[in-house]
């Protein structure tokens, strides 16, 4: 069981997780429960730390972000104590999970899960921090925004648990963010094909690295609402799932920035250098796009999108391979992105002269395009994106009964 920021953020939400946590084991089922930090705890671990630094140091930086999930578990175990359970709370290294050394992002490389294991064979319910582990080089890492659902999901794999669900505060996975579309609809099955595409391009409510881990090991993910006991998504494997809509849903990120490249020389090996820049300096590309040269000076431009955070950094990676080639370098901070998913478009011609059409006549102009077999994703000026995913919902005809009640709130979708 893993529970969201909003789920533990205030006393009497944490111990409404307990109770639910409780009841799990009164079911007699045995719990591992991983729990994020409290509310807005971690973007205000953050300011903190540039509040003294202008570039926090990677290390401490995950020994300070690492504090706010081991609140929330040891606030936990209390409230679990008081129940009459027996709840121990564990940091992400004491609970085994060994992780690459790249600070703030680190990659989970093995789980060992024996402390778990035991603690469990004692009779406690295993409180576990999320969204972090210990490097083979044994300091504190953490596994990027939204990590605890990663850690879930490999302790799920580790312990062989039946299901990983994962509670947060909106009732399951949708075919659009509700707060854009009113009346998106809940999905009652998505394939992790699916899932993977609608968490790279913008879906919050799964982090994307906890969707591969779970398509790599088997493990069948639960998300549902943490504030009523209705069923949620259930993410499984494409032979699984029993009907194969057109298309499942329409995401979109606001967090992009663009970069174009003007003048890149026009010989072998020039996208190479640019990329690797990037990667070295762990710059996430997003969408690429190269023309060739037009004119006779066999000069080329490069455009990409990357997370409007790593702007900064693409641009002090970039300066010396621009200056060395007289490169241009223009940014373009306000783009967003808008994108549909759906396994059936595979066996489907027209979907992406529908998307276009659909932009067009709203008079949203589409300045990228990307595809994959099951997805079709456009780049719009950043105050363009709710129009166009409320345009492409409508034109897919997205919307269904299983809408959302107005009173929930909807703070983990973005
Ligand atoms: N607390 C971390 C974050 O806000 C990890 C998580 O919530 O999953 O990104
Ligand atoms: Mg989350």
């Amino acid at each position: 069981m893993k529970f969201g920021g909003t789920s533990v953020a205030d006393a009497e939400r944490l111990k409404r997780a307990a109770k639910r946590i409780v009841e799990k084991r009164e079911a007699g089922h045995r719990v591992v429960a991983v729990l994020s930090a409290r509310g807005k705890e971690t973007d205000r671990l953050i300011a903190d730390a540039f509040e003294v630094s202008p570039s926090p140091d990677p290390r401490e930086m995950d020994m300070l972000l690492s504090t706010g999930e081991r609140v929330s578990c040891a606030l936990c175990a209390m409230a679990i104590n008081d129940l009459g359970h027996r709840a121990i709370s564990l940091t992400g290294s004491q609970a085994g999970i060994v992780t690459d050394t790249s600070h703030t992002k680190a990659r989970i490389l093995d789980v060992r899960a024996d402390r778990i294991t035991s603690a469990l064979d004692d009779d406690n319910i295993v409180l576990v921090a999320g969204f972090q582990g210990v490097s083979t080089a044994k300091d504190v890492t953490t596994l990027g925004r939204g990590g605890s659902d990663t850690t879930a999901v490999a302790l799920a794999a580790a312990v062989g648990a039946d299901v990983c669900e994962i509670y947060t505060d909106v009732a399951g996975v949708f075919s659009a963010d509700p707060r854009i579309v009113p009346d998106a609809r809940k999905l009652n099955v998505v394939s992790f094909d699916e899932m993977l595409e609608m968490s790279a391009s913008g879906a919050g409510v799964l982090q994307l690295r906890s969707v591969e881990y779970a398509r790599n090991h088997g493990v069948r993910i639960h998300c549902r609402s943490s504030f009523d006991d209705q069923p949620g998504t259930i993410v499984v494997s494409e032979e699984d799932t029993v009907e194969n809509p057109l298309i499942t849903a329409v995401t979109h990120s606001t967090g992009e920035a663009r970069v174009t490249l003007l003048g890149l020389p026009d010989h072998p090996g020039i996208a190479g250098r640019v990329t690797t820049t990037l990667a070295e300096a762990n710059v996430n590309i997003d969408m690429i796009i190269q023309n060739e040269p037009v004119t006779a000076d066999a000069k080329a431009d490069m455009s990409f999108t990357i997370p409007r955070e790593d702007l900064d950094t693409a641009k002090d990676a970039l300066a010396a391979l621009a200056a060395e080639h007289g490169i241009e370098i223009r940014t373009d901070e306000s783009m967003g992105k808008v994108s549909i998913v759906g396994a059936g478009m595979k066996s489907h011609p027209g979907v992406a002269a529908k998307v276009f059409t659909t932009l067009g006549e709203h008079e949203i102009n589409i300045e990228m395009i990307s595809t994959s077999p099951i997805r079709i994703s456009c780049v719009v000026p950043g105050d363009k994106v709710p129009d166009a995913v409320r345009a492409l919902h409508s034109a897919f005809e997205l919307s269904g009964p299983d809408t959302i009640r107005p009173e929930q709130p909807f703070g983990e979708f973005a």
